[in-house]
């Protein structure tokens, strides 16, 4: 009397377990803002700043608008722009080197490491001595710019190797702005937290992230007394006393209805981080034990470090059609990132070629991110891993796997 139960659809991501779990609690908080009628920059936000930074070992925290505001308000307050070049990484969200352009200067890419997918420091190295002049502040000889910042991105969850790349940002006096936006609460082997290590921190809270919203918002961290009130003061158009503008800021603040809903969030977020590593956790195993390890690479962890699993993202054999494949399953899938930063269009003043960043190349053609959001199951799960296995068992993907 077996009766076949319907196959499981597994959505790339679903919020809505998560909110049903947690509605009382958010209905309060938004009914009283809502009571209160104080939208901006009220006590939700202020509680939710000292939160936060406490959380990333910070000492202040400013909230704004968007992880990439956050980002924006990192590069004004640090004050780069016109002549200035800021180091990152070409495989990352757009708005990492997006940025870093709207504030007038220039986006220095250099290659990833193919393990972590993050900025590789051998390669910031490499770029440093192959095309940089020292002496009086760092050169980047073909474009003339000045070298004043680095801005590493904790890719899908993960922290770079903040040891190699805080030794060069001090060696050559550079600032550093982490891209924190994917990885908030993710530490190193020593428990050092994501947006403690540079400069400024930031955090997006877009609803994707481990932390979300509902709708827009992040923050930026900070240690440094000084440039935290610069940044406060910037996130309100540079007036300060009110009316008065020494600089010119621009509008990033939080929303006070959005710092309430994070308010609540904050107090599941390790637990929901837990509940993504043993997601991933079982994923590994069981592409072992499907015998799919020839084609499909599991995410490398490195030794010590705590990933949080913003995503959870594979390097496979015949990518784009394993992706239909799995879509016909029933499984949604995403690439981050298709195109690196480097060959989009938008950048192509840069003057980079195919070739430029292999690394990051071959990524964008290889990576695909699975479900991983914290509700899964454990069907759910098995269910994308048989999708991935009959792809490899039969098809294009078998004979790709012959080939
Ligand atoms: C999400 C994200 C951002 C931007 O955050 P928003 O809140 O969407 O503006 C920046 N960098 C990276 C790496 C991201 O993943």
């Amino acid at each position: 009397m077996t009766r076949t139960s319907p196959v499981p659809r597994v959505p790339l991501l679903d919020l809505k377990p998560q909110y049903e779990a947690i509605a009382p609690r958010v209905r309060a908080v938004i009914e009283a803002v809502c009571a209160s009628q104080q939208f901006i920059l009220g006590p939700q936000v202020k509680a939710l700043e000292a939160r936060i930074a406490a959380y990333a070992q910070c000492r202040h925290g400013i909230g704004v608008s968007s992880g990439t505001d956050a980002l924006l308000l990192a590069l004004m307050a640090l004050g780069l722009g016109p002549g200035d070049a800021v180091i990152t990484t070409p495989y990352t969200f757009f708005a990492t080197a997006g940025t870093i352009a709207r504030a007038g200067a220039r986006p220095l890419f250099c290659d990833i490491d193919p393990q972590t997918f993050n900025v590789c420091p051998g390669q910031v190295r490499a770029l440093i001595e192959r095309e940089c002049q020292a002496g009086g502040g760092l050169i980047h000889r073909p474009s003339g710019t000045r070298v004043k910042a680095l801005m590493p991105v904790h890719l899908y969850g993960q922290l770079c190797d903040m040891g190699p790349l805080m030794d060069l940002a001090r060696r050559f006096d550079l600032k550093v702005i982490e891209d924190a936006a994917q990885a908030i609460g993710a530490r190193d082997s020593q428990g050092r937290q994501a947006g403690s290590f540079g400069d400024v921190g930031c955090f997006s809270f877009f609803p994707t992230k481990n932390l979300g919203a509902f709708g827009d918002a992040g923050m930026c961290v900070a240690q440094d007394a000084a440039l935290a009130e610069h940044m406060e003061v910037l996130r309100v158009h540079g007036g300060k006393p009110k009316y008065h503008h020494a600089f010119i800021g621009g509008n990033f603040r939080i929303d006070e209805l959005q710092a309430a809903v994070l308010n609540v969030k904050l107090d599941y977020l390790d637990a929901w981080s837990a509940k993504r590593a043993l997601n991933a956790q079982y994923y590994t195993q069981a592409v072992e034990r499907a015998g799919l390890g020839e084609a499909v690479r599991t995410p490398a962890v490195r030794p010590g470090f705590h990933h949080i699993y913003n995503q959870y993202v594979i390097r496979v054999r015949d990518r784009d059609a394993l992706r239909e494949h799995l879509a016909r399953s029933g499984v949604g899938t995403e690439i981050y990132y298709p195109i690196p930063l480097h060959l989009q269009k938008c950048f192509a003043y840069l003057g980079h070629a195919p070739g430029a960043f292999p690394e990051a190349e071959r990524a964008a053609d290889e990576t695909l991110a699975l479900p991983i959001y914290p509700e899964l199951t454990e069907r759910h799960l098995q269910q994308v891993i048989d999708s991935i296995a009959a792809f490899y068992r039969t098809g294009s993907g078998a004979a790709s796997a012959r080939a």
